[in-house]
């Protein structure tokens, strides 16, 4: 296939954002690269050019850096009334609601993922988030204080807290959910009054500059969000060392998450991290295997397994292993594979050369180190970057694949003996992201969810995520919650004023 042939029945929008080459925006205005330079953007599902993209490097990042500290500095925002400022983010969701189609079908070019999908999840939760997001400013309250100062028996005091953002802060996104990582950070960080540079990922920046159009549609005031595309290692980089960035918010691998902390250590800056992941699914012996089969498939094979909390280490008792390879294969045969523009394809390409390579690669080695292919393993086509959902039987902690995150349709079953045994097999990685257990003894999830190591944990199912439940980390998986409340929190600061009488 070709990349004419695969997009031949996008909309027009679409037709028409990817007729030219996308720029930067900063300041409310779109412009080149200072250098000039542009990168390609790839169509995963034939491995052709989509568009051209401007590529900013760290003169750009400083452009929009001065931008956002002048528009928080002496620009509306960060003072603004705050019904005010929710009636933005509404105008904001509500704009991405009417293109929602538009966003979708961008997402699946560009990413390569099933549009159908794409517009009922990814770009469904960014909508609702900017949406829940939008209800908090006018609730963001601070406390009054009882004082009791020892060493000023006499004196009268008055005591208060109160919320104030952070400031300026730069958010760097991965490719697997481009359109929701962007609503993720910039929702809780406009709620708080913050200004932004955001850069998303190299492989998929379109969706996030057709929501900066919908941003400069929606007239936010200058310099309150700037997007600049770019490398990681260049745009990303100078974006984590600036002077005048007093906040970054993270999404992506682990190895890049700790070279951001460190890098951001020079200036001190408040760091928020959701990284990378080694997710157990576990199958406990009184599990409904009606549920826990497709379960435990859709938690690996969703997205092509390009997805941080994915179930890709699925823990099964010894009296229902064959029972549940069975079954698992059988989803995994008749799943329906090809581009993600046509809404059937349950299967669609990883999102690049690189990351094809990278778990092309984990399934030789899973293989090598003794590893049973249950199913699929093979690349699907010439063209694009489609691999079969893979399961290995029989893994075991000491396997590579088994250690590191893969971030493809692949998983690795391990056999279990004895249910006490389970959590701690499960806690068995430096990740501890999400988890999930399928049961029906409300015992079982009693005694096993507390044992569990992870930021989310999901009972009879898997990788459902919700705009009021906080998500993120523990251990190597990072710090700080994107969604709910507590994302919120991580964009505020807070001063403690005492007034004498
Ligand atoms: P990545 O390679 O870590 O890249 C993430 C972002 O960081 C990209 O925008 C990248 O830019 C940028 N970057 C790379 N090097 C940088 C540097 N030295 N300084 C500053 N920025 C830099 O991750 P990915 O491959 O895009 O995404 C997959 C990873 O994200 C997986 O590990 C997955 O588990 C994790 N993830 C975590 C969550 C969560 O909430 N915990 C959610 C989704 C994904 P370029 O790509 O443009 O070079
Ligand atoms: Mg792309």
């Amino acid at each position: 296939m070709t990349i004419a042939e695969n997009t031949e029945n996008l909309s027009e929008k679409v037709r028409d954002f990817i007729s030219s080459p996308r720029k930067i925006l900063i300041n409310g205005q779109w412009s080149d690269a200072a250098s000039g330079k542009t990168f390609d953007t790839i169509d995963p599902a034939t491995g052709e050019v989509i568009v051209k993209v401007a590529e900013g490097d760290s003169v750009d990042i400083d452009r929009a850096v001065k931008a956002a500290r002048a528009a928080f500095d002496d620009g509306p925002w960060s003072g603004m009334n705050p019904t005010t400022r929710e009636r933005y983010m509404h105008r904001l969701a509500d704009l991405m609601e009417e293109n929602a189609d538009t966003l979708a079908e961008l997402e699946a070019l560009d990413n390569g993922k099933n549009v159908a999908v794409a517009r009922a999840v990814d770009i469904q939760i960014a909508i609702d988030f900017i949406r829940y997001m939008a209800g908090w400013p006018t609730k963001i309250t601070g406390d009054i204080l009882p004082m009791s100062v020892p060493y000023a028996p006499d004196a009268k005091f008055m005591g208060y807290t109160l919320k104030e953002p952070v400031g300026v802060v730069g958010q760097i996104i991965p490719w697997n959910f481009p359109a929701l990582m962007c609503s993720w950070k910039l929702g809780p960080a406009l709620a708080a009054g913050c200004t932004v540079v955001l850069k998303p990922a190299e492989e998929t920046p379109l969706t996030a500059l057709y929501i900066g159009e919908l941003i400069c549609q929606a007239g936010f005031p200058e310099g309150v969000v700037n997007i600049v595309p770019g490398y990681g290692h260049t745009a990303g980089a100078a974006l984590t060392v600036h002077e005048q960035v007093d906040k970054i918010s993270f999404t992506g691998s682990t190895e890049v998450g700790k070279l951001i902390v460190k890098a951001a250590a020079d200036t001190m800056k408040n760091v928020t991290m959701e990284l990378g992941g080694k997710s157990p699914a576990i199958i406990l012996p009184d599990a409904d295997l009606e549920i826990a089969i497709p379960g435990a498939a859709s938690a690996i094979f969703f997205n092509q397994g390009q997805v941080c909390c994915a179930g890709s280490r699925l823990f099964v008792p010894d009296s229902l292993y064959d029972q549940v390879i069975e079954g698992l294969a059988e989803v995994a045969n008749s799943m329906k594979i090809g581009s993600g523009l046509n809404p059937e394809n349950m299967v669609n390409p990883l999102v690049s050369q690189v990351q094809f390579d990278r778990v092309m690669g984990y399934i030789k080695s899973g293989c090598a180190e003794g590893a049973d292919l249950i199913a699929g393993g093979n690349r699907r086509g010439d063209k694009g970057y489609f691999i079969e959902p893979t399961i290995l039987g029989n893994t075991n902690r000491e396997m590579k694949v088994v250690r590191e995150e893969i971030f493809g349709p692949v998983v690795c079953v391990q056999r279990y003996h004895d249910i006490d045994e389970v959590a701690s097999l499960a806690n068995d990685t430096i990740y501890g992201l999400g988890a999930s257990i399928w049961t029906r003894d409300v015992g079982n999830i009693i005694n096993i969810v507390p044992k569990i190591r992870a930021g989310s944990v999901w009972v009879n199912c898997h990788n459902i995520l919700d705009v009021v439940m906080p998500f993120g980390g523990y251990k190597q998986s990072g710090f700080g919650k994107d969604m709910g409340k507590e994302a919120l929190a991580a964009y505020l600061e807070t001063k403690s004023v005492c007034i004498m009488a």
